[in-house]
């Protein structure tokens, strides 16, 4: 997980969100059948593009790459059944994998990505996710929402491969200034915030720093 920050509302919420809530209430408390569909109403391509770009197109948990056919699902950061109002509160919107979606559900006391820095709450150990003593929020979200489930354990594994294979490589460059650019420039590339698992990476480079081995 990494830190996120909220981009600007789209306009079709702006526009939407106060109608969409008082619709929605309307209907909760008439009993009608079509509350899914006015709860739905969040669910458009503009608010999609937008959610992708905050979240650099990885699930704002887990930081799989969410796949551009599905834009991946929006998630209420307060789950909307703690308070209707949040159903369309741009704030409280950011988008998950469906697995991370599925995990936590209607939970509360997950991890709030935009309100605190993970890099601080969160540990790796190789592909493995933990907390940092205290960070009872960060061991809560890493138990439920399973983010040492196997296929991400598999995939973080992966990365980790080849980061290490392309600094062992860096060993071949005979030239200082070559290798030293070289290698700032694949540290740069795998801990920015666009690449799969940046966290996982980002710890690795810095514990590989600590022990002068790059
Ligand atoms: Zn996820």
């Amino acid at each position: 997980m990494i830190m996120l920050t909220k981009g600007a509302e789209p306009a079709i919420l702006a526009k939407n969100s106060e109608k969409w809530t008082t619709e929605l209430e309307a209907e909760i408390l008439n009993g009608g059948d079509n509350v899914s569909y006015r709860t739905s109403k969040y669910n458009t391509k503009e608010i999609k593009s937008a959610l992708q770009e905050e979240v650099n197109g990885k699930c704002a948990y887990c930081e799989s790459k969410l796949l551009h056919v599905t834009y991946g699902d929006i998630e209420h950061i307060v789950p909307k059944s703690t308070d209707i109002k949040l159903t369309f509160a741009w704030p409280n919107l950011t988008l998950a994998c469906d697995k991370c979606n599925t995990y936590k559900a209607a939970k509360i006391g997950i991890y709030d990505p935009y309100g605190s820095n993970p890099e601080l709450d969160f540990r790796f150990y190789g592909p493995m996710i933990s907390h940092s003593p205290g960070s009872d929020v960060a061991e809560i979200t890493h138990i439920e929402l399973e983010l040492n489930r196997a296929q991400l354990l598999e995939r973080r594994h992966e990365k980790i491969k080849s980061l290490l294979t392309s600094l062992d490589r860096l060993a071949n460059i005979a030239d200082n200034q070559m290798r030293e650019l070289l290698k700032n420039s694949i540290i740069s590339h795998e801990s920015s915030p666009e690449r799969e698992f940046s966290a996982c990476l980002k710890s690795l480079i810095e514990t590989k720093r600590q022990r002068g081995e790059i």
